[in-house]
């Protein structure tokens, strides 16, 4: 209900592009964990929510004109205190000040992990489709990604991860570097998620953190119709 909430809210405003806090707030809904979707509307709350979170905390621009934040400047991370906060804080606001800004979010800096790519589709002729892969160079250089036309089983989970060049990385030398269960229960939400909401049209996490234990969405968009 919540989440059909926020996709009735953007297509209402004729959106097509869901900002990361909307994606990540429907990403939590479903279960999968997050760094959250705080967003301050002022360097005051962004102080507040950051005193709440504990630090560090990353800060980041929330705009409907905004799908790559970094390359203009509106993503801080790491910020250690107050001071750090108050400054990013206009520094994001100034970089962005002829655009439209809802505000700004506040969260918590993820502990770093094994980085994956986990992407969601819709072919013409297939329908939806979905990606992973492993993130920096691996999808970069190697183009190492897999895909699976939905529905899928969880055999064919096992399948896409065991398929990836990359896969001595998730699995270790000795006992397993990151959580595969999680990986797995992960990509399954994903697709049940995409098969619920029609709505989507094509979803995005990169990052996902992948952790000896569970693992954490750390940037998400979504394009729905
Ligand atoms: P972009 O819109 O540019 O893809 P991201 O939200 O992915 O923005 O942020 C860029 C990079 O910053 C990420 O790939 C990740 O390495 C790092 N990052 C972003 N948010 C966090 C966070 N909450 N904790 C830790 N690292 C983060
Ligand atoms: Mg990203």
């Amino acid at each position: 209900e919540e989440c059909r909430a926020i996709f009735s809210q953007a297509i209402g405003e004729n959106r097509t592009y869901l900002m990361e806090h909307e994606c990540k707030e429907i990403l939590e809904n479903m279960g999968i964990a997050t760094t959250g979707y705080l967003v301050a509307g002022s360097e005051d709350e962004a102080v507040e929510m950051s005193n709440t979170l504990g630090y560090p905390v990353v800060l980041k621009i929330v705009s409907p004109d905004v799908v790559h934040k970094t390359d203009s400047g509106g993503v801080k991370l790491n910020l250690t205190s107050e001071d750090g906060v108050r400054s990013a804080y206009r520094e994001i606001v100034g970089a962005f000040k002829y655009q439209h800004i809802i505000g700004v979010a506040v969260q918590r800096m993820a502990v770093p992990g094994v980085e994956a790519i986990i992407g969601v589709t819709r072919d013409p002729n297939f329908g939806p489709v979905l990606m992973f892969g492993l993130g920096g160079i691996f999808v970069e250089v190697l183009k190492d990604v897999t895909f699976r036309v939905l529905p899928v089983t969880p055999r064919d989970i096992d399948e896409m991860i065991q398929e990836i060049k990359g896969y001595p990385l998730l699995k270790g030398y000795r006992g397993q570097a990151v959580d595969l269960d999680a990986l797995k229960a992960l990509l399954l939400k994903i697709s049940e998620l995409v098969l619920t909401f029609p709505e989507i049209r094509e979803l995005d996490l990169n990052p996902v953190f992948l952790y000896p234990q569970g693992n954490m969405a750390v940037d998400a968009r979504m394009f729905v119709s």
